[in-house]
């Protein structure tokens, strides 16, 4: 129907050029602070980037291998994939200043593929309005090491517990040797090597999670905040990569991505389809990225994977006119927070008598961008304290 690298690239060294001098930051307040970030997504990364520029002490921690959350970059041998986040758009200058310098050391690119859109009820696809799209390179995820450059992040470190003690809030959880990864959050023993771990104390905790993953952390502290988080949903999504057989014929299809099913209730069980290998410093070969729907994600969350990944594949098959699908890779990913329905549009929210702040896509507008500025919002209503 349709037919009609690691990815730290080594080359992120000017956000020290970012730095400004103390005096010349506006909102700079007299002493130092000792500032936690749970979360080295986008969102906390810009707001530890701009905390960092006015010279407090930050730490960053994050329960992943890497940083980026979402803006993640999946590598199966030689095969790289971009799971989460596919490309990002810039509306706000602030946004634009960041993305430019990412530029500028290789750390993004514009996407100049082919996109269109397909609308089942007519059959045809349209292509979609341009618009300038960006990606990391070569990986999207190298945007996020780009904005983590020269900040004390900690992975491997998932936060469980935040507490009073004194007039500061201590942190404890688990941290798991260098290059693995941690058990689930309920899981108390544990994943092999994972140890408990005390994290310190610190003046303020600023929560750069999802909204339930954030609740659950701040539940008993601030019941202010934990309002905020119940007033939103993040719909799950399914991601499964692709690296076709010659026989799957996916070379002749035209588009490099593709809108299928954005809204709830459309037939088909895939949202967004994209040739990840049209993206620019991507390694050679074929590879496609399927997203399927949120609505179809939702209903299909107790699905064993490789149910998930078989119904996908058939519904790549069918929009691409082929009887079926043989690829010679596949994987399987559930996001079980992906994307925000309808976002808040606070900015962040903090809360001083608590000393905990709260910052995510959720919270402004939605999307990498929306991540980014919340960060950057919360740094400042927190600097802009009297
Ligand atoms: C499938 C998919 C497709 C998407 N497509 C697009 C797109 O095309 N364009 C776009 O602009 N946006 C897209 N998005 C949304 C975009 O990725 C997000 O808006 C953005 O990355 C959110 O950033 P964040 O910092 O708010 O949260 P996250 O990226 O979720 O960061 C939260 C971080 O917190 C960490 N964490 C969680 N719990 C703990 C804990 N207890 N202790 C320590 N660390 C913890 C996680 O490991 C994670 O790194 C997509 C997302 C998904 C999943």
């Amino acid at each position: 129907m349709i037919f009609s690298p690691t990815a730290d690239s080594g080359a992120h060294r000017d956000f020290s050029l970012l730095t400004k001098k103390r005096a010349n930051h506006p909102l700079w307040r007299t002493g130092t602070m000792h500032i936690a970030v749970i979360g080295a997504g986008v969102a906390g990364l810009s707001c530890a980037q701009e905390l960092s520029r006015a010279e407090h002490q930050v730490v960053v921690f994050d329960k992943g291998r890497s940083l980026g959350g979402r803006l993640a970059t999946r590598r199966i041998g030689s095969h790289s994939f971009d799971l989460g986040a596919q490309y990002f758009t810039v509306r706000d200058q602030r946004f634009a200043a960041v993305v430019e310098r990412a530029q500028q050391a290789g750390a993004c690119s514009p996407w100049l593929g082919a996109i269109g859109a397909l609308e089942e009820e007519q059959a045809r696809i349209r292509s979609v309005e341009p618009v300038d799209r960006y990606v990391g390179t070569p990986g999207m995820n190298a945007f996020a090491k780009f904005m983590g450059h020269g900040l004390d992040v900690r992975s491997g470190c998932r936060v469980d517990r935040i507490e009073p003690v004194d007039k500061q809030l201590s942190l404890t959880g688990r941290a798991a040797p260098a290059g693995t990864t941690l058990g689930p959050s309920s899981n108390q023993t544990g994943a092999p090597g994972e140890v408990a771990a005390e994290f310190g104390t610190f003046d303020f905790v600023l929560v750069c999670l999802p909204p339930l993953q954030a609740a659950s952390l701040i539940g008993h502290l601030s019941p202010a905040l934990t309002a905020v988080t119940a007033q939103t949903e993040v719909w799950p999504c399914f991601a499964v990569g692709v690296v076709p057989s010659l026989a799957d014929n996916t070379q002749s299809c035209p588009w490099d991505g593709l809108f299928v099913g954005r809204d709830e209730g459309r037939r088909s069980a895939i949202a967004w389809l994209a040739r990840d290998s049209s993206k620019p410093g991507r390694p050679p070969g074929e590879r496609w990225m399927l997203h399927a729907s949120p609505a179809w994600s939702k209903a299909s969350l107790a699905l064993a994977l490789e149910q998930v990944q078989a119904t996908l594949l058939q519904e790549f098959a069918r929009l691409l006119g082929n009887t079926a699908f043989e690829p010679e890779q596949v994987f399987t990913h559930r996001w079980a927070f992906a994307q925000v329905p309808r976002p808040q549009n606070q900015g962040a929210v903090l809360d001083t008598s608590a000393k905990l702040g709260l910052a995510g896509d959720w919270l402004a507008g939605g999307r990498v961008e929306g991540a980014y500025l919340s960060g950057l919002t919360l740094a400042e209503q927190l600097m802009a304290q009297p």
